[in-house]
């Protein structure tokens, strides 16, 4: 039986995967969409994330990548806020796409044994004592697996009335266990 089964290969789902991984559990992500979106939400990475990365030695690739910028504007802030002074190795916020993160994420998990199933879609998920069975719609049909765990990290990205209702449904099930 799989340990872990990550539903949503989005930032969080491929970060957790390879810190799973790292900590030896067997896991397999299970992302709807076949190919990741082009566009990128997320733009800025602040120090403490950089820093979160660099303990596992992502960060020099994200910051070769990027552009560091030293100051930077919130919201609807009207002051700029000052990312120099702050006692880091990484004194700056980083403008990477979003996209590009989760490249880098996702090739970590899989170099680190996750296996990622891309166009399988969630359905439900039932917990019993033992583990979890969750339904799938992929492109091969329908299947169920078992894993001992699931972590449903599957964002806002719920694309039609009736996967919302199916899916929210079963992770209140899995919320109230
Ligand atoms: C306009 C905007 C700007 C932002 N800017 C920043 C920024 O500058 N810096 C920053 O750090 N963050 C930023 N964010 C936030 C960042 O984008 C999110 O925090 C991040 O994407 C959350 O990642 P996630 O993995 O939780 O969810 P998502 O990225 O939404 O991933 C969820 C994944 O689950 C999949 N999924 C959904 N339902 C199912 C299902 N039933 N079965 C299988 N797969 C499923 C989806 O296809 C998706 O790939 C921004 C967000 C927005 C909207």
């Amino acid at each position: 039986m799989i340990d872990v089964a990550v539903l949503g290969a989005g930032a969080v789902g491929l970060w957790l995967a390879g810190e799973l991984r790292l900590g030896g559990a067997s896991v397999v992500l299970i992302e709807q969409a076949l190919e990741r979106s082009p566009h990128s939400r997320g733009l800025n990475i602040h120090a403490r994330t950089l820093e979160v990365l660099d303990m596992r030695g992502m960060a020099d690739v994200h910051v070769s990548e990027g552009r560091a910028v030293p100051t930077a504007h919130f919201a609807a802030l009207s002051a700029r806020l000052d990312m120099s002074v702050l006692s880091s190795r990484f004194p700056f916020m980083l403008v990477l796409p979003q996209v590009r993160t989760e490249e880098l994420f996702a090739e970590r998990a899989v170099a680190m044994g996750a296996e990622l199933r891309r166009g399988h879609h969630v359905t439900d998920v039932d917990q019993d004592d033992g583990g979890v069975d969750f339904a799938v719609d992929g492109p091969d049909g329908s299947y169920v697996e078992r894993s001992r765990f699931v972590l449903g990290v599957t964002g806002l990205g719920v694309p039609s009335g009736r996967r919302r209702e199916s899916h929210s449904m079963a992770m209140e099930r899995l919320v109230r266990r």
